[in-house]
Protein backbone atom coordinates (compact mmCIF):
# COMPACT_ATOMS: atom_id res chain seq x y z
CA UNK A 1 0.00 0.00 0.00
CA UNK A 2 1.34 3.03 -0.88
CA UNK A 3 1.78 6.55 1.49
CA UNK A 4 -0.68 8.32 0.10
CA UNK A 5 -4.27 8.51 -2.25
CA UNK A 6 -4.10 12.01 -3.23
CA UNK A 7 -1.01 14.46 -4.38
CA UNK A 8 -2.11 17.88 -5.08
CA UNK A 9 0.67 20.44 -6.06
CA UNK A 10 -0.30 23.89 -5.32
CA UNK A 11 0.81 27.39 -6.67
CA UNK A 12 -0.53 29.93 -3.54
CA UNK A 13 -1.17 30.08 -0.17
CA UNK A 14 -4.86 30.28 -0.23
CA UNK A 15 -5.39 27.61 -2.45
CA UNK A 16 -3.22 25.46 0.28
CA UNK A 17 -5.61 26.48 2.77
CA UNK A 18 -8.51 25.52 1.18
CA UNK A 19 -7.45 22.27 0.10
CA UNK A 20 -6.01 21.45 3.02
CA UNK A 21 -10.14 22.27 5.14
CA UNK A 22 -11.58 20.25 1.97
CA UNK A 23 -9.61 17.72 1.30
CA UNK A 24 -10.33 13.85 2.30
CA UNK A 25 -8.78 12.93 5.43
CA UNK A 26 -6.06 12.86 6.93
CA UNK A 27 -4.41 15.80 4.62
CA UNK A 28 -0.78 16.70 5.51
CA UNK A 29 1.56 19.45 4.16
CA UNK A 30 4.69 17.92 2.70
CA UNK A 31 7.52 20.18 1.29
CA UNK A 32 10.49 18.09 0.79
CA UNK A 33 9.45 15.06 2.31
CA UNK A 34 12.26 13.62 4.03
CA UNK A 35 10.59 13.48 7.32
CA UNK A 36 7.03 13.04 6.45
CA UNK A 37 7.78 10.16 3.81
CA UNK A 38 10.09 8.21 6.27
CA UNK A 39 8.08 8.85 9.43
CA UNK A 40 4.90 7.56 7.29
CA UNK A 41 7.01 4.21 5.85
CA UNK A 42 8.45 3.48 8.63
CA UNK A 43 5.01 3.91 11.01
CA UNK A 44 5.67 6.32 13.05
CA UNK A 45 3.28 8.82 11.48
CA UNK A 46 -0.33 7.24 9.93
CA UNK A 47 -0.77 6.62 6.25
CA UNK A 48 -2.27 9.96 5.12
CA UNK A 49 -4.90 10.04 2.38
CA UNK A 50 -3.89 13.26 0.89
CA UNK A 51 -0.30 15.32 0.91
CA UNK A 52 -0.57 18.96 -0.16
CA UNK A 53 2.58 19.69 -2.00
CA UNK A 54 3.48 24.06 -1.01
CA UNK A 55 6.70 23.72 -2.99
CA UNK A 56 5.50 25.71 -5.65
CA UNK A 57 4.23 28.88 -3.76
CA UNK A 58 6.39 32.36 -5.07
CA UNK A 59 6.31 33.45 -1.64
CA UNK A 60 7.87 30.39 0.12
CA UNK A 61 10.57 30.06 -2.02
CA UNK A 62 12.21 33.83 -1.83
CA UNK A 63 15.74 34.03 -0.18
CA UNK A 64 16.00 38.17 0.25
CA UNK A 65 16.95 41.23 2.35
CA UNK A 66 13.62 43.05 3.22
CA UNK A 67 14.27 46.50 5.05
CA UNK A 68 16.46 45.70 7.98
CA UNK A 69 15.87 41.96 7.77
CA UNK A 70 16.92 39.10 5.44
CA UNK A 71 13.36 36.50 5.02
CA UNK A 72 14.23 33.18 3.89
CA UNK A 73 10.91 31.49 2.73
CA UNK A 74 9.83 27.87 4.19
CA UNK A 75 9.86 25.95 0.80
CA UNK A 76 13.84 27.12 0.33
CA UNK A 77 15.97 23.51 0.31
CA UNK A 78 18.72 24.17 2.67
CA UNK A 79 21.58 23.73 0.15
CA UNK A 80 20.28 26.64 -1.13
CA UNK A 81 20.82 28.25 2.61
CA UNK A 82 23.81 26.81 3.10
CA UNK A 83 25.29 28.36 -0.39
CA UNK A 84 23.69 31.52 0.07
CA UNK A 85 26.21 34.90 -0.55
CA UNK A 86 23.39 36.44 2.07
CA UNK A 87 23.09 33.65 4.44
CA UNK A 88 26.98 33.77 4.75
CA UNK A 89 26.96 37.12 5.32
CA UNK A 90 24.32 38.11 8.29
CA UNK A 91 24.12 34.40 9.45
CA UNK A 92 27.09 31.65 9.54
CA UNK A 93 25.89 29.95 12.11
CA UNK A 94 22.61 29.11 9.69
CA UNK A 95 25.29 28.41 6.43
CA UNK A 96 26.76 26.13 8.94
CA UNK A 97 23.85 24.35 10.30
CA UNK A 98 22.30 23.73 7.11
CA UNK A 99 25.96 22.24 5.25
CA UNK A 100 25.38 19.50 8.01
CA UNK A 101 21.87 18.07 7.12
CA UNK A 102 22.31 14.83 5.53
CA UNK A 103 24.18 14.20 2.55
CA UNK A 104 23.64 16.21 -0.74
CA UNK A 105 20.56 14.16 -2.33
CA UNK A 106 18.22 15.13 1.22
CA UNK A 107 19.62 18.83 1.41
CA UNK A 108 18.62 18.86 -2.04
CA UNK A 109 15.09 17.86 -1.12
CA UNK A 110 14.58 18.90 2.79
CA UNK A 111 13.43 22.52 3.21
CA UNK A 112 14.15 24.78 6.03
CA UNK A 113 10.24 24.99 6.95
CA UNK A 114 9.70 20.95 7.02
CA UNK A 115 13.03 21.06 9.75
CA UNK A 116 11.46 23.70 11.87
CA UNK A 117 7.66 21.99 11.20
CA UNK A 118 9.01 19.26 12.13
CA UNK A 119 9.71 20.48 15.96
CA UNK A 120 12.65 18.23 16.90
CA UNK A 121 14.07 19.77 19.30
CA UNK A 122 18.03 18.50 17.85
CA UNK A 123 16.71 19.36 14.01
CA UNK A 124 20.26 21.68 12.95
CA UNK A 125 18.55 24.27 10.68
CA UNK A 126 16.14 25.04 13.32
CA UNK A 127 18.60 25.18 16.30
CA UNK A 128 20.53 27.74 13.89
CA UNK A 129 17.19 29.58 13.40
CA UNK A 130 16.67 30.47 17.25
CA UNK A 131 20.09 30.87 18.01
CA UNK A 132 19.17 34.28 15.58
CA UNK A 133 16.29 35.21 17.54
CA UNK A 134 14.26 34.40 14.26
CA UNK A 135 10.95 35.54 13.87
CA UNK A 136 8.50 33.07 11.96
CA UNK A 137 5.85 34.52 9.40
CA UNK A 138 2.61 31.90 9.68
CA UNK A 139 -0.17 31.99 7.06
CA UNK A 140 -3.53 31.97 9.07
CA UNK A 141 -7.22 33.23 8.74
CA UNK A 142 -5.87 35.03 5.34
CA UNK A 143 -3.11 37.28 7.08
CA UNK A 144 0.49 36.71 7.52
CA UNK A 145 1.40 36.84 11.37
CA UNK A 146 4.96 37.01 12.81
CA UNK A 147 5.75 35.09 15.94
CA UNK A 148 8.59 34.27 17.48
CA UNK A 149 10.42 30.60 16.41
CA UNK A 150 10.05 29.33 20.08
CA UNK A 151 6.31 29.79 20.40
CA UNK A 152 6.17 27.23 17.00
CA UNK A 153 7.33 24.32 19.56
CA UNK A 154 4.65 22.29 22.26
CA UNK A 155 6.57 19.02 22.12
CA UNK A 156 9.45 16.49 20.46
CA UNK A 157 7.79 16.41 16.95
CA UNK A 158 4.74 18.67 17.62
CA UNK A 159 4.17 22.15 16.58
CA UNK A 160 1.70 24.46 17.67
CA UNK A 161 0.80 25.14 14.21
CA UNK A 162 -2.69 23.89 13.18
CA UNK A 163 -4.16 22.40 10.54
CA UNK A 164 -4.88 24.71 7.86
CA UNK A 165 -1.88 27.24 9.05
CA UNK A 166 1.53 27.22 7.04
CA UNK A 167 4.69 28.12 7.96
CA UNK A 168 5.46 30.79 5.11
CA UNK A 169 9.08 31.66 6.24
CA UNK A 170 11.53 33.19 8.80
CA UNK A 171 13.00 36.62 9.79
CA UNK A 172 15.58 37.95 10.88
CA UNK A 173 18.50 41.02 11.88
CA UNK A 174 20.56 41.61 9.21
CA UNK A 175 24.13 41.53 10.72
CA UNK A 176 25.69 44.84 12.25
CA UNK A 177 29.21 45.63 13.51
CA UNK A 178 30.55 43.70 16.03
CA UNK A 179 27.82 40.66 15.64
CA UNK A 180 28.59 37.11 14.43
CA UNK A 181 27.44 33.28 14.70
CA UNK A 182 28.27 29.87 14.63
CA UNK A 183 27.46 26.31 14.62
CA UNK A 184 28.86 23.24 15.34
CA UNK A 185 28.02 19.64 16.21
CA UNK A 186 28.65 15.96 17.31
CA UNK A 187 27.06 13.03 15.35
CA UNK A 188 27.50 9.03 16.37
CA UNK A 189 30.01 8.21 13.95
CA UNK A 190 27.94 6.26 11.24
CA UNK A 191 25.33 8.99 11.83
CA UNK A 192 23.46 10.28 9.17
CA UNK A 193 20.84 11.93 10.68
CA UNK A 194 19.84 13.98 14.18
CA UNK A 195 23.36 14.69 16.35
CA UNK A 196 23.59 13.74 19.37
CA UNK A 197 24.24 17.44 20.20
CA UNK A 198 24.57 20.67 18.50
CA UNK A 199 25.26 24.30 19.33
CA UNK A 200 24.84 27.47 17.76
CA UNK A 201 25.58 30.85 19.24
CA UNK A 202 25.05 34.57 18.40
CA UNK A 203 27.40 37.21 19.82
CA UNK A 204 27.43 41.05 19.72
CA UNK A 205 30.83 42.02 20.43
CA UNK A 206 32.16 45.67 22.45
CA UNK A 207 35.58 46.31 21.85
CA UNK A 208 36.69 43.01 24.46
CA UNK A 209 33.34 42.58 25.82
CA UNK A 210 30.46 40.39 25.20
CA UNK A 211 27.83 42.74 24.69
CA UNK A 212 25.02 40.52 24.14
CA UNK A 213 24.45 36.53 23.66
CA UNK A 214 22.25 34.12 22.41
CA UNK A 215 23.46 30.67 23.05
CA UNK A 216 21.25 27.43 22.03
CA UNK A 217 22.01 23.69 22.55
CA UNK A 218 20.05 21.05 20.93
CA UNK A 219 18.58 18.70 22.08
CA UNK A 220 18.40 20.18 25.71
CA UNK A 221 14.63 19.64 26.09
CA UNK A 222 11.21 18.46 24.88
CA UNK A 223 11.33 21.88 22.79
CA UNK A 224 14.16 24.33 21.83
CA UNK A 225 15.49 26.50 24.78
CA UNK A 226 17.58 29.42 25.32
CA UNK A 227 20.51 28.45 27.93
CA UNK A 228 20.17 31.93 29.27
CA UNK A 229 21.61 31.69 32.47
CA UNK A 230 24.79 30.68 30.54
CA UNK A 231 23.78 33.92 28.34
CA UNK A 232 24.25 35.48 31.98
CA UNK A 233 27.49 34.65 32.62
CA UNK A 234 29.07 35.88 29.47
CA UNK A 235 27.16 38.83 28.62
CA UNK A 236 28.89 42.40 29.72
CA UNK A 237 31.95 40.08 30.53
CA UNK A 238 35.33 40.12 28.96
CA UNK A 239 35.65 37.14 26.51
CA UNK A 240 38.61 35.63 28.67
CA UNK A 241 38.98 31.77 29.69
CA UNK A 242 37.81 32.21 33.40
CA UNK A 243 34.60 33.35 32.12
CA UNK A 244 34.35 30.64 29.60
CA UNK A 245 35.31 28.35 32.37
CA UNK A 246 32.22 29.69 34.70
CA UNK A 247 30.19 29.62 31.71
CA UNK A 248 30.59 26.24 31.62
CA UNK A 249 30.11 25.31 34.79
CA UNK A 250 26.66 27.10 34.45
CA UNK A 251 25.54 25.38 31.92
CA UNK A 252 26.14 21.80 33.78
CA UNK A 253 24.29 23.24 36.49
CA UNK A 254 21.23 24.74 35.16
CA UNK A 255 20.66 23.02 31.26
CA UNK A 256 19.09 19.51 31.65
CA UNK A 257 20.03 16.90 29.20
CA UNK A 258 18.91 13.35 29.11
CA UNK A 259 19.74 10.37 27.68
CA UNK A 260 18.69 8.65 24.82
CA UNK A 261 18.57 5.23 23.81
CA UNK A 262 19.96 5.80 19.88
CA UNK A 263 22.38 8.57 20.87
CA UNK A 264 24.14 8.81 24.04
CA UNK A 265 23.93 9.07 27.80
CA UNK A 266 23.13 12.38 29.53
CA UNK A 267 26.72 12.17 30.86
CA UNK A 268 27.92 11.93 27.96
CA UNK A 269 26.07 14.50 26.43
CA UNK A 270 27.31 16.99 29.39
CA UNK A 271 30.84 16.25 28.14
CA UNK A 272 30.26 17.09 25.02
CA UNK A 273 28.21 20.53 25.83
CA UNK A 274 31.74 21.76 27.69
CA UNK A 275 33.93 21.14 24.42
CA UNK A 276 31.41 22.69 22.19
CA UNK A 277 30.36 25.58 24.08
CA UNK A 278 33.44 26.94 24.08
CA UNK A 279 34.56 25.80 20.71
CA UNK A 280 31.34 27.66 19.07
CA UNK A 281 32.15 30.81 21.63
CA UNK A 282 35.77 30.88 20.24
CA UNK A 283 34.59 30.72 16.46
CA UNK A 284 31.79 33.06 16.82
CA UNK A 285 34.22 35.72 18.75
CA UNK A 286 36.95 35.28 16.12
CA UNK A 287 34.21 36.16 13.80
CA UNK A 288 33.30 39.50 15.24
CA UNK A 289 35.23 42.47 14.09
CA UNK A 290 36.02 44.62 17.06
CA UNK A 291 34.03 48.24 16.86
C1 LIG B 1 19.06 10.51 5.61
C2 LIG B 1 18.57 11.72 6.37
C3 LIG B 1 19.45 12.48 7.09
C4 LIG B 1 19.00 13.59 7.80
N1 LIG B 1 19.91 14.32 8.51
C5 LIG B 1 19.51 15.38 9.23
C6 LIG B 1 20.44 16.13 9.99
O1 LIG B 1 21.63 15.84 10.01
N2 LIG B 1 19.97 17.19 10.69
C7 LIG B 1 18.64 17.56 10.69
O2 LIG B 1 18.28 18.54 11.32
N3 LIG B 1 17.73 16.86 9.98
C8 LIG B 1 18.13 15.77 9.27
N4 LIG B 1 17.22 15.05 8.55
C9 LIG B 1 15.80 15.41 8.65
C10 LIG B 1 15.21 16.23 7.46
O3 LIG B 1 15.93 16.14 6.29
C11 LIG B 1 14.95 17.67 7.83
O4 LIG B 1 14.23 17.82 9.02
C12 LIG B 1 14.22 18.41 6.68
O5 LIG B 1 14.65 19.74 6.76
C13 LIG B 1 12.69 18.36 6.69
O6 LIG B 1 12.20 19.15 5.61
P1 LIG B 1 11.27 18.56 4.48
O7 LIG B 1 11.02 19.65 3.52
O8 LIG B 1 11.79 17.29 3.92
O9 LIG B 1 9.97 18.28 5.38
P2 LIG B 1 8.77 17.26 5.10
O10 LIG B 1 9.23 15.88 5.34
O11 LIG B 1 8.11 17.56 3.80
O12 LIG B 1 7.79 17.73 6.28
C14 LIG B 1 8.13 17.55 7.63
C15 LIG B 1 6.94 17.98 8.50
O13 LIG B 1 6.76 19.38 8.42
C16 LIG B 1 5.45 19.71 7.90
N5 LIG B 1 5.68 20.86 7.03
C17 LIG B 1 6.61 20.95 6.04
N6 LIG B 1 6.61 22.19 5.51
C18 LIG B 1 5.65 22.89 6.18
C19 LIG B 1 5.18 24.24 6.09
N7 LIG B 1 5.70 25.13 5.22
N8 LIG B 1 4.19 24.63 6.93
C20 LIG B 1 3.67 23.75 7.84
N9 LIG B 1 4.07 22.47 7.97
C21 LIG B 1 5.06 22.05 7.15
C22 LIG B 1 4.97 18.45 7.19
O14 LIG B 1 3.55 18.36 7.18
C23 LIG B 1 5.61 17.37 8.06
O15 LIG B 1 4.82 17.17 9.22
C24 LIG B 1 17.63 13.94 7.80
C25 LIG B 1 16.74 13.17 7.03
C26 LIG B 1 17.19 12.08 6.33
C27 LIG B 1 16.21 11.28 5.52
Amino acid sequence: MGSWKEYSVVKTLDEAVHKLSTAIEPVKIIAGGTDLLLEIQQGHQPIVHTLIDVNNIDEMKCLEVRGQRLFIGAAVAVSKITNSPLVKQHALAVSEATGLIGGPQVRNAATIGGNVAHALPAADGMISLVAMDTQAVIYKDKSFVEVPIMSLFKGPGQSTLEKTEILVGFYFNLKQPGEASAFDRVMRPQGVALPILNNAIWIKRNRNIIEDIRIVFGPSGPVPTRAERVEEVLKGYAMEQSYIDLAKKTLRETVKFRTSKMRATAAYRYELADLLLERVLKKAWERTEEV
